[in-house]
């Protein structure tokens, strides 16, 4: 039976260094390290992303600047605000909340944020920074999943690793990631073919594709550790309530796997955490100062 990865519990680690370090940087600084979240439209799953971000934000002892815009918001508005944020020196991190309504081009809005505020790791310089190996802001779904992959697992040299999906947002950034910690990675698509024998390959499988419970026990090597990135809503059976559940099928994976990410519980909880890390680090930088090590 596979140990369950307790990323709520990790998370939570992680949210209360982020906090330790923010007063210390306050202090330094003579200001709290700020993050703005921009929220566009009244799209239901994102009024409550934002309000969590705000929540945590202002736990870990940082500034939190929210900016609600309606639904019928142009990209012009969109784009001055953000030209605002660039410029206002208490706002270390941008985060425009995604999907914009439509009739707001999403690329041109990313690529208006200063890379050095891109807390998100959105931006074609940050992707391109990642890639190239210099230090930016990489994409927090990701990085909080090398974060556990790495304290479960330690050094992950020569490990075989399987990304299913191949997302800007999280399954390219988490194969770089992977293959810049020496696993030797394969991305793997709606085009792959023999989808689980490429997967029964795996030491580390990561699966952020959005299909609810697609990879099952049986494509799963035995005592691989098992990363579940999806997020999926579904209705129970018999029943007119809904339940959360990722892209592996929980209860046969969980019988041969050797580590396991529950949804929910897993990956999700760390995307904020990470956030919140990003931010501080921008901080550090947009003030000058030497971001601390292990952050
Ligand atoms: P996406 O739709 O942008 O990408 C999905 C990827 O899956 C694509 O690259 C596609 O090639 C691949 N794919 C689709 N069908 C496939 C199939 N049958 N076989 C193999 N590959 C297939 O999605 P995304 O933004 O990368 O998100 C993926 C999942 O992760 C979603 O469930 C999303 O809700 C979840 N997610 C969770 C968090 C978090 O905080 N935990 C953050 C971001 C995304």
């Amino acid at each position: 039976m596979a140990e369950r990865i307790d990323g709520k519990a990790f998370a939570a680690t992680l949210r209360a260094k982020v906090g330790e370090h923010a007063a210390q940087f306050a202090a330094q600084a003579g200001r709290p390290a700020g993050l703005a979240v921009v929220l566009v439209g009244e799209d239901p799953a994102s009024q409550v992303y934002v309000r969590s971000k705000h929540k945590a934000t202002v736990e870990a002892g940082m500034a939190s600047f929210e900016h609600r815009l309606p639904a019928d918001t142009d990209e012009a508005t969109l784009l001055a605000l953000v030209a605002q944020l660039n410029a206002d020196p208490a706002v270390d991190g941008i985060l425009v909340q995604l999907p914009l309504p439509a009739g707001i081009d999403e690329q041109a809005v990313i690529a208006a944020i200063s890379p050095d505020k891109d807390v998100d790791g959105f931006h074609v310089i940050n992707a391109g920074r990642l890639s190239v190996g210099q230090p930016g802001f990489v994409p927090c779904t990701p990085l909080g999943c090398l974060m556990l992959l790495k304290d479960r697992l330690g050094d992950l040299s020569g490990l075989e690793a399987v990304v299913i999906g191949r997302s800007n947002i999280v399954g390219k950034p988490m194969a770089q990631l992977l293959t810049d910690a020496n696993a030797t990675v394969t991305i793997a698509h709606s085009r792959t073919r023999d989808l689980p024998a490429v997967v029964r390959r795996a030491d580390i499988v990561v699966a952020a594709v959005g299909r609810p419970e697609m990879i099952t026990g049986d494509w799963i090597k035995p005592g691989a550790c098992v990363i579940d990135v999806g997020i999926n809503r579904v209705s129970a059976p018999d029943s007119d309530k809904s339940r959360l559940v990722g892209d592996v099928e929980f209860d046969s994976a969980e019988k041969v796997a050797g580590s396991i990410t529950p949804v929910p519980g897993g990956v999700g909880p760390m995307t904020i955490a990470v956030l919140l890390r990003n931010a501080l680090v921008a901080a550090y930088r947009n003030q000058g100062l030497d971001v601390p090590a292990g952050l």
